[in-house]
């Protein structure tokens, strides 16, 4: 046996001058790089346990050298306990999926490792005690030259690094070094034992073979350690799923359900990925005190479920209203943990395909999108929603500020505040959700914020103080210890045990001083989280870095196809209306949804194909304005629209779109159509009482523009410009059913349909006024209540009498009158007739075109005389009129 060990030794030296052995002794490489192969070597460490407990022992036996075998493995068989603790502190013990870790443990990449088990238990199984000595030796040696180079890299991580390691360290060697089978007498036994020549190489072979395989085996840990230097597991190429979608919305919070409802109805391809493991997770932490402010009005003496959605703010929307929120609870301010079972519930009903557990760590764009999650799968998508809310708090740069506590984790238990002065920083409904917890327990509490409190019952703004929340305004005008204060805060810092807030009042000529708390709580609000965005879909930022900025399709301002939901789209309408609340967003996700299929899957928009008169479309405005929930909640945001085509043949009625996306798009173009929206007036924010407004009289529909409660507004525009406004008057029960409601209402369409198709619209069109003087034109008459149009226009000087009188006429189609005539004649008359031209002019241009040979039109614009959108006007009006009487005498010139 001498002879095989001084084999081995041999083999030994040059074992220790492999890639591996001198990468790990290069002490100018970090040591977590060196030890980067330790996930790759795990197949063979597990399996080689096994080979000791289970292929190298026999029992029983009578058989010395199986004894030393069995003494010898028995020590050996479980340090992969070791190795297990290593791959912790290494930081290799991921969290990612079963499927993924069974795909790296058989990979290409780990081959070797795996590769060797096999061969090792072909050269032990069924093998005679003599053989697995010589094997046993062999890997012996192996292993101790490992374990020594690799003990001195363990050490270093431990100095520098202070990571631990028993399997690669000092730990394990010593363990090596001290094996029964190494005591002298052993080691003696072995070497006398006596091994014919024709065994002797037949065992010589085996070592070889066994440092061959140990060779490999080291190289594939160096090129692996090469690989991934940088300490990262080959995530991408072994840990991952792969899924593709045409959309993937990203959170299951009411903004991701609510498009999920509709996307799985129209059969989209798509999916939700929720970080929670159930829908809502934002909802089981917050309101910290649970009461939320969305009312839930369940008795409305309505029956129509439409108009019930007027006053359950809670309830996702559904096709058939189906399922409301209204069936969770029976209080008008209900709790959160309700809204998180209806979640739980809707997302159930509706079987809407989401994947729970998966948080979106990465998002890149090439082609389409693609998102990585925390546990290395991947998933791609054409249209990418995001619906994370805003789960971030905003912290204000105040030197100090780190002393406060956050709305996020501050004690809800008002005993933890007993006897204690708190100062809270915010004016919004979590401030005053806070202070109002602490009432009972604290003995003073200000809430400060620079700018003032506003009320919700003011500005109509939900956002905005609730009353629900306001019992502190009391404790405060009453003098009861607590304040608000209206201040800058310039800085906090600790004195012992309290902390001392320097402020700087907003109303009190730049009076500052210094307060003194027990504690401070920040509830200053929000904001979108960006960070999952790398550099190649980065979306631009607005309002202060708050929001994503957006089009009026939802839409990054910067990167295609990126869409934001829910509570994101508050940007449109930031503290004015109530895209930042369910209410609200349910209505704009709707409609964001029938854009996605317009858009994406060349569906026209819904609408309504509705008689031309004036009758029917009053009948229509009057019906929708009453029923609609969604014209409602969104007052001024979302109108309804009716189109008027441009042969006047057709009109189109489309429900629930926003302004900006009419006005903005291709809607936008028509040369005639209307807006219904319903709307507060528009200075009742600035109303200083709202208790005490002057109301216009029921029955004055004259006034009702000065209307101040909610109420519709019908407005015609011409491409995108304003050039008519109806108001019906406000109603106390919010019902526009009576004569007084729809009389003024069909005498502003019958107007505007028949008798005169809105003289300011002809006046832009003739070129004749700008879009700016019609606008103040419009202003004036409303000032004026009485006046007409024409009469505001022709007082301000811009326009003739007689030109407007020509224009009417036109519009009640008198303008041709004359069809024995050409149409150059025509032309002349028409424009002598509208006072744009005297028959001089008309007749030193006809004598001019004679010789010239150019077209009328041409000539007078050539003098300066009219505008060629004047004569494109009349030669169309002309030629509509002429076309069916004289169509050869239409022409030009
Ligand atoms: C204190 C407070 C009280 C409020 N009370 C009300 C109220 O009573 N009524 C009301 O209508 N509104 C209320 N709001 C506004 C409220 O935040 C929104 O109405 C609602 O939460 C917005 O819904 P959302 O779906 O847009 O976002 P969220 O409800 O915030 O849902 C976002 C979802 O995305 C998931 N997510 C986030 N990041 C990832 C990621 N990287 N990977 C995977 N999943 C992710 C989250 O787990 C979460 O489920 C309140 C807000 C605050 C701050």
């Amino acid at each position: 046996m001498k002879e095989i060990l001084e084999l081995i030794e041999n083999n030994r030296s040059n074992f220790s001058e492999l890639n591996l052995f001198r990468f790990l002794r290069n002490q100018s490489i970090n040591p977590v790089k060196r030890l980067a192969f330790a996930p790759c070597i795990s197949p063979f460490v597990m399996s080689f346990g096994d080979l000791n407990k289970y292929v190298l022992q026999q029992h029983p036996t009578s058989d010395k050298i199986q004894e030393i075998i069995n003494q010898h493995t028995a020590e050996e068989h479980n340090h992969w306990n070791w190795f297990l603790e290593d791959i912790q502190a290494l930081g290799y013990d991921f969290n990612i999926n079963f499927n993924s870790t069974l795909k790296f443990l058989w990979s290409e990449e780990t081959k070797s490792a795996r590769w060797i088990s096999y061969q090792l238990y072909r050269f032990i199984y069924d093998a005679d005690s003599i053989q697995k000595l010589v094997v046993l030796e062999a890997m012996e040696a192996t292993s101790s030259v490992f374990f020594s180079e690799i003990s001195k890299v363990a050490e270093e991580l431990y100095k520098t690094k202070s990571i631990k390691c028993r399997y690669f360290g000092e730990h394990h060697l010593k363990a090596e070094e001290s094996h029964s089978a190494f005591m002298p007498e052993t080691d003696d036994y072995i070497n006398k034992i006596f091994i014919p020549q024709k065994r002797k190489e037949e065992l010589a072979t085996i070592v070889n073979q066994i440092f061959n395989l140990f060779s490999d085996l080291t190289e594939s840990f160096f090129q692996y350690a090469i690989k991934y230097q940088d300490n990262s597991f080959p995530l991408n190429s072994y840990c991952s799923q792969s899924y593709d979608y045409e959309y993937i919305i990203i959170g299951a919070g009411p903004a991701g359900l609510q498009l999920g409802y509709f996307l799985e109805n129209s059969n989209r391809d798509y999916t939700i990925l929720e970080s929670g493991d159930s829908p809502g997770t934002f909802f089981k932490d917050y309101p910290r005190h649970r009461k939320l402010i969305s009312i839930n009005k369940r008795n409305t003496g309505y029956s129509d479920p439409e108009i019930n959605l007027r006053w359950d703010w809670n309830s996702l929307l559904t096709q058939d209203y189906s399922k409301n929120f209204t069936d969770y609870s029976k209080k008008y301010f209900p709790s959160a943990d309700n809204l998180v079972e209806y979640f739980n519930d809707y997302a159930k009903e509706f079987s809407l395909n989401i994947k729970y557990g998966v948080t979106v760590e990465k998002i890149s764009k090439n082609q389409g999108f693609v998102l990585l999650d925390s546990y290395g799968n991947t998933y791609s998508c054409k249209y990418l929603v995001i619906a994370t809310g805003c789960p971030k708090l905003y912290i204000p740069e105040i030197s100090g500020i780190e002393l406060a506590e956050k709305y996020t984790d501050v004690s809800v238990n008002p005993e933890d505040f007993e006897n204690q002065r708190v100062l809270i920083i915010g004016k919004g409904n979590s401030a005053f959700e806070t202070a109002d917890n602490l009432i009972d327990t604290a003995v003073t509490i200000h809430i400060c914020s620079p700018s003032p409190v506003t009320m919700a019952w003011k500005t109509k703004y939900v956002g905005h103080l609730r009353a629900v929340n306001n019992n502190f305004l009391d404790t405060y005008q009453l003098k009861s210890q607590n304040a608000i204060l209206d201040a800058e805060i310039l800085g906090i810092r600790k004195n012992r045990n309290e902390y001392v807030v320097n402020v700087k009042y907003s109303h009190a000529n730049g009076e500052s001083e210094e307060l003194v708390y027990d504690r401070i709580i920040l509830c200053t609000g929000f904001r979108f989280d960006d960070s999952i965005f790398d550099v190649t879909c980065k979306p631009a930022l607005t309002i202060n870095n708050r929001y994503p900025a957006q089009t009026s399709e939802w839409e990054s301002t910067n990167i295609q196809d990126l869409y934001f939901a829910g509570i994101l789209m508050h940007m449109r309408d930031f503290k004015k209306k109530q895209s930042g609340f369910i209410h609200g967003f349910r209505y704009n996700i709707r409609t964001l949804h029938r854009i996605f299929e317009h858009k994406h899957h060349h569906a026209p928009l819904p609408s309504r194909k509705i008689p031309l008169s004036p009758q029917a479309i009053t009948d229509f405005i009057i019906d929708r304005v009453n029923t609609s929930s969604s014209l409602w909640q969104q007052t001024d945001f979302m109108c309804d629209l009716i189109t008027v085509s441009d042969d006047s043949q057709e009109v189109q009625y489309f429900d629930e779109l926003t302004k900006d996306y009419i006005h903005e798009g291709y809607l936008g173009r028509h040369e005639h159509y209307y807006t219904v929206s319903l709307e507060f007036g528009q200075n009742v924010a600035d109303i200083t009482d709202p208790f005490a407004i002057d109301r216009v009289h029921k029955e004055d529909a004259f006034n009702s523009s000065q209307s101040e409660f909610i109420h519709p507004v019908i407005r015609r525009f011409h491409k995108n410009t304003l050039i008519a406004e109806h108001h019906v008057i406000e109603d106390l029960a919010s019902e526009w059913k009576e004569d007084v409601h729809i009389q003024p209402l069909l005498k502003f369409m019958t107007e505007q349909l028949t008798h005169s198709q809105g003289i300011g619209a002809h006046l832009l069109e003739a070129g004749l006024l700008t879009s700016e003087q019609l606008e103040v034109a419009l202003e004036d008459q409303e000032r004026q209540a009485t006046a007409r149009l024409g009469e505001v226009i022709q007082k301000r000087g811009w326009v003739k009498e007689r030109t407007i009188q020509f224009l009417l006429n036109q519009v009640n189609n008198t303008l041709v009158d004359h069809p024995a005539l050409n149409a150059c004649t025509q032309l002349g008359n028409n424009l002598v007739e509208a006072g744009l031209l005297t028959s001089a002019q008309v007749d030193e241009a006809i004598q001019e075109q004679k010789i010239s040979n150019k077209r009328l039109g041409e000539i007078l614009v050539n003098h300066g005389w009219v505008n060629s959108q004047t004569i494109e006007y009349m030669m169309k009006h002309l030629s509509k009129a002429n076309a069916t009487a004289q169509p050869e005498v239409a022409v030009m010139n």
